[in-house]
Order: C-alpha cells, then structure tokens, then sequence
C-alpha cells in the first residue's frame, strides 16, 4: 500500500484505496491491450487509442503500453500522500498534484524512476469536486474520483499538463482527432482512457 490518507472520513478512505487497487488493475490492463495492439493484435481496445490519443501507430502504443505499465509499478510502491485541501483553502476543482521539489517533478523522465524513488514527495490534495464526483464514471457523468486519481497521477509519473482550455471529454476528443501530439501530454485524456479499461 503506497497511498498515505491523512484528515479524510473513513468513507473517503475506503473508496480511496479502492481506487488505488482499480487504478493498478486498469493500467496493467490496458498496458497489456496496448502492447497486443502494438504487435498487430488489435481488439475494441484499440480504438480507444483512437478516441483519447488519436494515434493507433505500432510506434506509440509500444510507447503508450510502456508509459502505462511504469505508471502502474509506481503507484503501487511510491509513497503518494492524499489529504483534502483545508475548508478555507477549497476551491472549485477536482484535485490538484502538488510536487514540492523540482527534481521530483523530473525524476518520471529518467529511464529508472523506480530505482531511485525513494525519498520523493507525492502529494495530492482534494477539493470540492471531488467530495460530489461519482466514484466510477457513469452514463450522465464521466469526471469521476477515478479519472480524478488518473488524471494527478499522470502529472506525477507521466509530467502531463493542464493543456489550456482541454478539460471535459467533448474538449478532449477534439484534441485527439486535431492535435493529436497535445491529447497525449494532456492529463484529462489519460484519465478517460484508463477509466476505459476499468
Ligand atoms: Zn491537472
């Protein structure tokens, strides 16, 4: 267990570890998908791809199962600590990522981040969204706690962005057909298309 929950309601701690296992198991998942799509075996999978990052290249989904799987291995080791952001301080978002050190922000680049992941500082703080986001998208909802925990963990381990103006999954899809190069640094398009997987 790698989640450090601090000032959170029993609640919010059994869904949070629930999600921490649901995030493991969806991205080894797709990380599997992705690397039999790579080789030529494509499946329904495959077109996710598609929708999130608008590339089904050989190149990119060696490249994307590789990203996924590493994400995978440092969320179950790395200390990560999720607190809610204080009364006061809470603003009208979902989460936020907050990574203290510079060298811990470019750590994830590094060919060997899990050898040397020892001592960083993870730290994801929740605000009001959060608190009334469904747990698992549903039909009429598709920001859910766990495209929120996607969506942070991917600006830890994979250095994504905020992209300007590209949150939502209407945004997001026209970022893959379009601008496919900026879907893929995108953290809202990697917290949809893992959620696909789940
Ligand atoms: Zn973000």
């Amino acid at each position: 267990m790698s989640l450090i929950l601090s000032g959170l309601p029993s609640t919010e701690v059994t869904i949070l570890q629930t999600l921490h296992q649901n995030l493991i198991a969806a991205l080894r998942k797709a990380s599997n998908e992705m690397k039999l799509a790579a080789n030529g075996q494509t499946t329904q999978s495959t077109g996710f791809s598609q929708t999130w990052f608008g590339d089904v290249s050989p190149n990119w989904l060696r490249a994307l199962a590789k990203d996924l799987s590493k994400s995978a291995s440092l969320i179950n080791v790395m200390p990560i600590k999720i607190h809610a952001a204080p009364l006061s301080e809470r603003v009208d978002a979902y989460a936020c990522s907050l990574i203290k050190r510079k060298e811990d922000q470019e750590y994830a680049r590094k060919n060997n981040p899990l050898t040397i992941a020892k001592g960083k500082h993870f730290e994801i703080e929740l605000h009001k969204k959060w608190f009334k986001a469904p747990v698992f998208r549903t039909p009429n909802n598709p920001d859910s706690r766990f495209q929120t925990l996607m969506h942070e963990i991917s600006h830890i381990f994979l250095c994504t962005k905020d992209q300007p103006s590209s949150e939502g999954v209407d945004t997001c899809k026209l970022l893959a057909q379009f601008l496919s190069p900026v879907a893929k640094t995108n953290a809202d398009n990697w917290g949809y298309f893992v959620e696909e997987f789940r």
